[in-house]
């Protein structure tokens, strides 16, 4: 019976999530739509809609790749000696931009006596893209965000941590539900991935927030 009961849950999940999907690729779709139709007609027009065009390509895009990422079996990791410091200056040095232009001092402290961790660069990556841009997202500009890199334990400790405007209780309820988002551009997909991700890495995932504080995610990972 309750094999029966997990069965039929995990049924209503997949098809609540595949009629997401459809819709949240749709939406952008029918503008997308549109606006050549509009285009079709009136050339003089074309320029205006360009960029509205790319946008909403670009969100089926990361909507895509998010898919893909979870639809990637556990047994596909492929475990590499990783060196912590490179890998995370690596993906500040990507999302430098983005910092930047918010006046944002995106800074990172490695403390890590252990030096000789496994794990998987793609995964990995991904994991801290996804948080450090959710922190710069949530911060105002001229705000902080803090990265470390520490040993507790037998385990690897990686915390993002930001001055922005954190969650409320009901937000933090709901993070990691797929769709979730407060952004005007989000595909409230990052957090459900990444939680995801560390799962497969056999690690776990905590946040902290107040709302019109901060926030402070605090990843563990398995040596
Ligand atoms: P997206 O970034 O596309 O909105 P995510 O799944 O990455 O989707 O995040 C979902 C939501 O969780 C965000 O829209 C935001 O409201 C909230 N969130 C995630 N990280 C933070 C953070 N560091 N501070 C404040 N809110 C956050
Ligand atoms: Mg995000």
């Amino acid at each position: 019976m309750g094999q029966l009961k997990e069965k039929s849950q995990q049924l209503s999940t997949i098809t609540q999530m595949a009629a997401g999907v459809a819709h949240e690729i749709k939406n952008p779709l029918t503008a997308i739509k549109g606006f050549l139709q509009i285009g079709a007609v009136n050339p003089d027009l074309r320029d205006n809609y360009y960029e509205i065009i790319l946008d909403e390509v670009n969100r089926i895009e990361s909507i895509v790749q998010d898919f893909m990422m979870l639809s990637k079996p556990k047994s596909s990791i492929q475990l590499e000696k990783i060196d912590i410091e490179e890998v995370v200056s690596y993906v500040l040095r990507l999302l430098d931009p983005e910092a930047t232009g918010k006046n944002v001092d995106l800074s990172f402290t490695c403390d890590i006596v252990e030096k000789s961790f496994e794990s998987e660069p793609k995964r990995l990556k991904q994991i801290l893209l996804n948080l450090a841009s959710n922190a710069i997202d949530a911060t105002e500009e001229d705000g902080d965000i803090r990265v470390a890199a520490y040993n507790k334990g037998d385990e690897l400790v990686l915390s993002v941590k930001d001055d922005g405007q954190g969650l409320s209780d009901q937000q933090l309820a709901k993070l990691g539900e797929p769709f979730f988002t407060t952004k005007e551009k989000g595909t409230g997909l990052g957090v459900m991935v990444t939680k995801k991700m560390v799962t497969d890495l056999n690690g776990t995932i905590a946040y902290q927030s107040e709302l019109g504080k901060g926030t402070c995610v605090t990843v563990c990972l398995p040596y």
